[in-house]
């Protein structure tokens, strides 16, 4: 083994610089610099080489991190680069915005004594310098296949079936209903988590590499029946998109909205579009008190949103208490930096008002006995009720699958019993011949492993494609 690892115990973990959160609060760039490569070497020293690397069995992509490590901390970047990128489409991404805490970082045997390798952030310097030595190329194929592959939804998990397929020669078409291509990476994950010029780069490869991207194109039960009919295969990672509601008095009041709208509006923003909902002041936080319901990746999002439109006021509502929440502990840390008011224990009861919400009546809560998701459930607290005032709630409950099968306008497509695609081991629906793969499969999950899916699924189709092609 290299001299130059083991470092664990003499050298500290070190992020890279996070810039202070007064002046986070006054834009949407992102928040952490880039790691001077020094440092990303002397971080990725501290890795202790395991036998059998914890990080890698709870990275979804089977990550081949204590490699990557090893090579980076002995300054082999390029090679670093190609073991990181041979089981990951978009490595800097993952690196940017995985919840590393609950994934590979999490289970790093260091980080219980030393805190862990800081793997997300190595992964995402070895990336971004191999774009900086234009290591990253056009993924264009040797030799060209007749047979084209129709993909719905231009989201992490399509991107990552898109790729392999191209790869293979076939002609890969990716429709979606947006304008621009990246599904969450685009309209949901607000820039300050993720650069939108990080995702634009890596489109603007597959659109090198002669991936054909459809555009403002919904695809319906008639534009399905025809990707049927004109592609040998069809995949559909089209993500989940349903809004989960609260069912409370008064929630049909003004000026509560769903996280996805006020997300999208505010990203499309950031692009420099014209988007009416934030220009006429529905959509946009400025001056306002602003109340977000809910405790998962989506509510943070929202609240640190919020504080860079300038809100005069951000508070979370979360019926749990910090310990029970789904959302990366790391994204609540940087949210109470920023000035997020966290209500733990806390849910809407009522909303009140005239035309628009003018407050909201919260019930307080208790932790109980461990309920069917594994954590103790909270129990309303009798006197426990207080009002606060709010003229933007944002609710933010996560996203149950959109009406399926309906949505393709196809009654036999088999759906499970969440509402999602039902698909058998490899990713093949009950229609032969069509795939899918990501959140339309999983239910609201994350990036990573809408890669995998893509990328596992992109390899069942080319094995369904020789077969179909022998018999
Ligand atoms: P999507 O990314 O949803 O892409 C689906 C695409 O299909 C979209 O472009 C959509 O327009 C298109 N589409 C849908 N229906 C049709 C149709 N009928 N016709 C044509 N096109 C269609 N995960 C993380 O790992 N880290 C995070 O920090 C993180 N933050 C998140 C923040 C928010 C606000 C949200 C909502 C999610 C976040 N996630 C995060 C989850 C992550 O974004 C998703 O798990 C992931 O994007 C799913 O990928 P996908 O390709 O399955 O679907
Ligand atoms: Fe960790 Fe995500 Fe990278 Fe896997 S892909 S090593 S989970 S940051
Ligand atoms: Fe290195 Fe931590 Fe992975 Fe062990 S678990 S190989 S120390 S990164």
């Amino acid at each position: 083994m290299s001299e130059s690892l083991l470092k664990f115990t003499k050298t500290p973990q070190a992020m890279p610089d996070k810039r202070p959160a007064a002046e986070r609060r006054a834009d949407f760039d992102e928040i952490y610099a880039a790691f001077q490569p020094e440092k990303a070497r002397v971080q990725a020293s501290r890795c202790s080489q395991c036998g059998i690397p914890y990080c890698q069995v709870h990275c979804p992509l089977q990550n081949n991190i204590p490699d990557w490590l090893m090579l980076a901390a002995n300054e082999r970047w390029d090679e670093a680069y190609f073991v990181a990128s041979a089981t990951n489409t978009f490595p800097e991404i993952c690196g940017r915005i995985c919840p590393q805490d609950r994934l590979c970082e999490g289970n790093c045997v260091i980080e219980k004594d030393f805190n862990a390798v800081t793997i997300g952030a190595v992964e995402k310097h070895i990336t971004e310098l191999a774009w900086q030595n234009d290591l990253i190329k056009p993924f264009t194929p040797r030799q060209e296949r007749s047979e084209s592959i129709g993909i719905i939804g231009a989201g992490p998990a399509g991107l990552a079936a898109a790729e392999l397929l191209r790869r293979q020669g076939l002609q890969v078409h990716i429709y979606d209903r947006y304008d621009r291509a990246g599904g969450l990476l685009t309209y949901g994950i607000p820039n300050f988590k993720l650069d939108k010029a990080v995702v634009q780069r890596r489109i603007d490869l597959f659109i090198a590499s002669g991936v054909q991207f459809h555009y403002n194109t919904e695809i319906d039960a008639a534009a399905f029946a025809e990707l049927r009919a004109k592609h040998a295969a069809v995949l559909i990672a089209a993500g989940v998109y349903k809004a989960r509601e609260l069912y409370v008095p008064g929630v049909g009041l003004g000026n509560i909205v769903p996280a996805m709208a006020y997300l999208t509006a505010s990203n499309r923003k950031g692009f420099g579009d014209a988007v009416p909902t934030f220009d006429n002041g529905a959509l946009n936080a400025q001056g306002k008190q602003v109340v977000v319901v809910g405790g998962g990746d989506t509510a943070m999002d929202c609240v640190r949103t919020a504080i860079r439109q300038g809100a005069a006021s951000v508070t979370c509502l979360y019926r749990r208490d910090r310990e029970n929440m789904p959302g990366s502990l790391r994204e609540v840390h940087h949210a109470e930096e920023e000035g997020v008011n966290f209500a733990w224990l806390s849910a809407p009861e009522a909303f009140m008002g005239r035309q628009a919400v003018e407050q909201v009546r919260v019930q307080k809560f208790r932790l109980g006995a461990v309920d069917a998701s594994g954590r103790r459930a909270p129990v309303a607290m009798d006197q426990g009720h207080e009002n606060i005032p709010a003229d933007l709630v944002i609710k933010a409950l996560g996203f149950d699958a959109d009406d399926l099968p309906g949505m393709f306008g196809v009654p036999e497509l088999a759906v499970t019993s969440l509402g999602t695609l039902q698909v058998d081991a490899v990713g093949q629906t009950n229609l032969p011949g069509v795939y899918a793969a990501g959140d339309i499969v999983r239910g609201a999950s994350l990036v990573v492993w809408a890669i995998k899916d893509g990328r596992d699924v992109a390899v069942a189709m080319l094995q369904g494609l020789q077969q179909s092609q022998v018999a």
